[in-house]
């Protein structure tokens, strides 16, 4: 028989990275030296006292059984005094907080539990592909907020039609955002709680870089605005703060309501997180926090490296305060994908074409700082070699 898919995959926008995959691997194959800027994963190991807690844990077994969906109220807990010390946000563990399987499932679940087909999501362009996918599954439909850099990437709310606000169910926002590493002040996400709240909109804020950041600046997290906890979720991942992306653990916090509608989708979907990876993160919370310094300043050396070289290159770019990403501006007469492919087939660098991430990326490519500075180095060296 003919195996037919379903509509909501046969209808998923085209692979965009496909044509830089097939060549990045042709070049790989004929023995090129590859340097890859294009990988949103940490290349730093997972710090020890982690791995010897799950090992603990692994060996225990009263972690064997089924977990709880909504997360052993330890980790919660453990959230909670994190997130009250972070931030001076007060949560409840019972009611404002779920355990994830990486925030990645939250956000691909959360449509389910709020969306009915019709009804509109509003979705930053560019951004992290899951938010629209996801609110196409529920047969939602994405409304895309276009982040420019006249507005310092952040969504300009007051272009956004009545008629699409009124219609829109939830908003997802991010910040530090991925792909382009803007950062939003107190301003930003309290025009975002004023708007959410006149329309009666659940706000969704993708956190997964707070604690990637530098230079001393630490980003705020959407519920230390006033009236947030009335509306809104927040997205925290393990993942990039203690380099645990295999690991699969990250949580939600915030409006009770929405967090056990989001439970209710859990709970018939998955059955919640492995307990000795959640004991795991218990260790990461709480424990000695100088791996995340380290972290931060290994990054922070990378992005120097990087930015100083492409500027003295002659490329857009500004120095960013959070994420592990620069989000760079292709020089006149390219696309995103023309210069991809050039710095791929000239130089042997795999980035990130910006238009992956929606159509507003058109004309930026992504560099992935996941790799040791050594190999910048040699990435800036080659660029300024073959030049465009
Ligand atoms: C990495 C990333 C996530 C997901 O991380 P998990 O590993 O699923 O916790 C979510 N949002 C953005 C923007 C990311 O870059």
């Amino acid at each position: 028989m003919e195996i037919v898919k379903a509509n909501r995959i046969k209808n998923l926008p085209p692979y965009l990275f496909a044509a830089i995959d097939k060549m990045r691997e042709e070049a790989a194959r004929k023995g090129m030296d590859i340097i890859n800027l294009s990988i949103g994963d940490p290349d730093l190991p997972t710090p020890a006292p982690i791995i010897e807690r799950l090992k603990q844990a692994a060996a225990e077994a009263r972690n064997h059984r089924y977990p709880t969906y909504e997360g052993m109220i330890e980790f919660r807990t453990e959230v909670v005094r994190w997130y009250k010390k972070r931030f001076g946000v007060q949560l409840d563990p019972e009611q404002e907080v779920v355990t994830l399987i990486g925030s990645k499932e939250g956000i691909a679940h959360i449509p389910l539990a709020f969306v009915n087909p019709g009804d509109l999501v509003l979705v930053p362009d560019p951004g992290y592909p899951v938010y629209n996918v996801a609110t196409r599954f529920a047969g939602g439909e994405p409304y895309f907020m276009p982040l420019r850099k006249e507005n310092a990437f952040l969504p300009d709310f007051s272009a956004i039609p009545e008629s699409a606000l009124k219609k829109a169910r939830l908003m997802f926002l991010n910040y530090p955002n991925n792909p382009t590493s803007a950062c939003a002040e107190r301003a930003c996400m309290e025009e975002a709680v004023k708007l959410a709240s006149k329309y009666e909109i659940i706000l969704c804020h993708d956190a997964a870089y707070t604690e990637v950041c530098f230079d001393g600046y630490k980003p705020m997290s959407i519920l230390e605005v006033n009236g947030a906890k009335g509306l809104a979720i927040e997205f925290h991942s393990l993942s990039k703060t203690y380099n645990m992306t295999g690991w699969r653990i990250g949580f939600a916090v915030g409006n009770a309501s929405v967090v056990s509608g989001l439970g209710q989708v859990k709970t018939n979907v998955d059955s919640g997180a492995f307990q000795a990876v959640q004991i795991a993160g218990i260790e990461a919370l709480q424990g000695d926090q100088s791996h995340v310094e380290e972290m931060r300043r290994t990054y922070q050396e990378r992005r120097d490296i990087l930015v100083d070289g492409l500027k003295r290159m002659g490329l857009e770019v500004e120095k960013p305060k959070a994420t592990f990403y620069l989000w760079v501006r292709v020089p006149h007469g390219y696309t995103s994908s023309d210069f991809s492919v050039h710095l791929l087939a000239k130089a042997g660098i795999v980035t990130t074409p910006g238009n992956g991430f929606g159509s507003q990326g058109e004309g930026y490519i992504r560099f992935a700082l996941t790799v040791g500075k050594e190999r910048l180095f040699e990435a800036v060296e080659r660029m300024s070699r073959v030049g465009w």
